[in-house]
Formats: C-alpha cells, structure tokens, sequence
C-alpha cells in the first residue's frame, strides 16, 4: 500500500511534476513555481528571489500587491464583495466617472478579462453599424490588422493569423478583414460600405512589441473618420502607463471612438477590463442586449478606482517615460553583442536576440537562472515590460545581467 501524497512542503520539481497529470497543457511556464511577491520582486518555493521583467503582461504595472491596491480591496472585501448587475451598488458610478476621465471617453461598459473587452467592443461596433450607420442586416465586417493578439475566444481567434492559436478550433466567426499592421493604404483599401470599424493595438505586443511609424494611428483616426467606421484601439496591453502615457494613442494625440482596458486595470489583484466609448456609440445598447455576472463587481470597481487613482498624478507614465530611455540605452548598448534588433516604448520592449545564441525560450531559461523572469514571444525575441514601480538600479541590474548572459552565450 502506498502513504498518500503529502501536501505540505513540496518543492519546486514536486509542484510542476504534480501538475502534468491535472492541469490542461494549454502553457508551457518557464520552471519556476511562485509563492509569494511584493513590488517587482518575486520568491519561488525554495526561497529564491527572482526579479520579475514581465509583469503579468502588464497586468501588474503597478507591481505586485501595491499598498494602495491591496488597501482598496481589503477595505472593499470588507463591505461588498458582488451584487450582480440586478441592482445597483455603490461604487460602481464613481469608477466608470473616473475611468471615461482618464480615457477621454464618455461612457464605460465594465467587463471582466480583455477578451470579452475585445468581443464587447466588437458586438457594440456591429450594432453601431446596424442601427446608426445602416449596414444590411449581417453584413457588417470589421478590419483587423495581421499579427494581431485580441485573445482567445472563437470569435477572436477567428481572426488571428496565428496558426497554432486558430488551428483546430474552426468553424470560424465571418466579418473580419485582415490588412497588413503599419499600412494605411492596405486599410483604406479594405474599408467599405459595410466596415463597422478598425480594430488595431496601438502597439503589437504580442508580435514582439512591433510599433508603428510615426503618423500611423493619426492616419488610422482621419482615415476611420473620413470613410465613417468607428476606430477602435485595444490598449490592453499597451494602456495605463506602460509607454510613458495613459494610453499609447496619447503618443499621437489620438483619440479612438472606442478604446479596450484589461491587465492593469485589474491592479494586478482581480480581473478587470472595460470598453469606453462616446455616449453615440455605447447608447447603442440597450437592457438585456449585453451582460455579465461579474463585470463591474463592488471589488473590481473598488481595485479599478483605485488604479485610476494612481495613473492620475501622472507620476506613474512619467517614471515610464524616464525609465524607458534607461532601457532603450540600455539595449542599444548590446546591439550587435547578442541582440539583432530592439524596440522600445516607454518601460516596455522587444529584444530580437541573435537565433545563433539560442531561442526566445532557453534565453528566457538563462535569464531565470541568474534571477531574472522575462517571456519569449515569437522565435528568438524576448519581451521586457517591468512594473513600473522599478527602480533605476533595479533595472540597470537586469540589463546587465542580460549583457552577462548574451555575452556568456557568444
Ligand atoms: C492580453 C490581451 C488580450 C486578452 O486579454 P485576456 O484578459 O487574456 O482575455 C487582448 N488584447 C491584448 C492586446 C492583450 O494583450
């Protein structure tokens, strides 16, 4: 007879080989099992400390259990934690005031992940294009831009021009047009008479941080408005501090007709997304015609308010706007020794390593075992996008560990 397993003290090797057997094989997490964290630091089972350069995928921009953050919780968990959208409560006004402030926007639709921000955002365009802008019934199409990342419901992975995201999951949502990112022409071409609108990120995160030529969402914004199809910008990713302002449009004074918040809005504590939107377009729904159980809650409106709270002063997109001028130098610095190409927004990167030093994945290996976390992306480009709460030193030590480990490498 065998002793049951022990649930007490499992190392490290023990919690990841525990995990094959029950946990669907949707990821492939470096070999690192986290316990607990605080600001940009990170500690695993065994006590290692690791420096976290990923951040959640900037969901914890403001880094890990931020005082503010976890005070607005607690404080709200102690008084309302759900009421479902049946009823009122009392945070709720007071968040979606301070978030169509920040956003430029006027009216707010609260959601829970990105991809129903991205997937509300599209169902609020289509009906837009129906009921004001007087597209055929079904007929209503919506440009995207190739290499896209929009998240992973059918209708999303529809389309996505990443194979190993779409493969095997068909029969696929109609409507969507694909175009070339960065090219206006291409998506001039491809809007007509039953465009309800153009769906881009500001910045191409996951195709490893590819940002467009200067002039390129101004041109998006006149060419939208010129033709009469909502612009919509998913700055999931790319908003709330990330590139040195509130939102990466902020860069070319755009302001879209529909923008898509997740990651940070959330604080890093629970999931929170929203579309905001102008009141023509968000009134286009009405009772019963959109929902979710949990968009909205007392506890994300409180962690969200909380969020906006911090990104008011602006100090947070002015660290990221000083500190990315240390990592750009700092990347350049290993131009040619080790890195092909980089490129840089704000505290924010993507670092094409020469493929003779190894993949995106035994660099990010590398890196965890001198105490550094960081993501591949796509072949042999990593991505850097630290809390913003880093510090110079902090991040002049990651950079340097990357030089050592490059270097090491070649
Ligand atoms: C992460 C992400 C999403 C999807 O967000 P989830 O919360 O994972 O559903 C959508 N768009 C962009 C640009 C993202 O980075």
């Amino acid at each position: 007879m065998t002793t049951a397993p022990t649930r007490t003290r499992r190392t490290s090797d023990d919690l990841i080989q525990a995990e094959a057997p029950v946990l669907a094989h949707n990821y492939h997490p470096l070999p690192v099992v986290i316990a607990r964290a605080e600001g940009v630091w990170v500690e695993d089972v065994e006590g290692r400390r690791y420096l976290d350069m990923l951040a959640g995928y900037s969901a914890l921009n403001f880094g890990h259990r931020h005082p503010a953050l976890i005070e607005a919780a607690h404080r709200q968990l102690d008084q309302l934690t759900l009421t479902s959208r049946a009823f009122h409560h009392n945070r709720l006004a007071a968040f979606a005031e301070d978030l169509a402030e920040l956003t430029g926007q006027d009216m707010v639709l609260p959601m829970n992940t990105g991809a129903e921000a991205v997937e509300s955002g599209i169902k609020v365009a289509r009906k837009w294009a129906y009921d004001v802008k007087g597209v055929p019934a079904d007929r209503a199409t919506v440009v995207v831009a190739s290499g896209n990342f929009h998240g992973r419901t059918t209708t999303i992975i529809s389309f996505s021009d990443d194979e190993e995201a779409r493969a095997g999951f068909g029969p696929y949502t109609p409507g969507f047009r694909t175009v070339p990112y960065n090219d206006l022409a291409a998506l001039e071409a491809a809007i007509d008479d039953t465009t309800a609108a153009v769906l881009i990120e500001p910045i191409q995160g996951e195709a490893g941080v590819l940002i467009p030529d200067d002039g390129y969402l101004a041109g998006v914004r006149e060419l939208t408005t010129r033709t009469g199809c909502l612009f919509i910008a998913d700055e999931i990713q790319s908003g709330l501090g990330r590139t040195g302002t509130t939102l990466a449009v902020d860069h070319e004074n755009v302001v879209p007709d529909v923008v898509l918040l997740g990651k940070a809005l959330g604080g890093g504590i629970v999931p929170v997304s929203a579309v905001a939107a102008r009141r023509d377009v968000m009134s286009v729904l009405g009772p019963g015609q959109h929902g979710s159980t949990f968009g909205g809650n007392p506890l994300a409106a409180a962690v969200g308010s909380a969020v906006v709270d911090l990104l008011a002063t602006g100090e947070f997109q002015s660290r990221a706007a000083e500190l990315g001028k240390v990592l750009h130098a700092g990347l350049a610095d290993l131009l040619g020794h080790g890195v092909t190409d980089f490129r840089t927004r704000g505290l924010w990167a993507g670092v094409d390593i020469d493929p003779a030093l190894g993949t995106g994945r035994t660099i990010s290996e590398h890196l965890m075992d001198q105490g550094i976390l960081v993501k591949d992306t796509h072949g042999s480009t990593i991505r850097l996008a630290p809390p913003l709460t880093i510090t110079e030193d902090e991040l002049t030590t990651a950079l340097a560990t990357l030089k050592r480990v490059l270097h090491k490498l070649s």
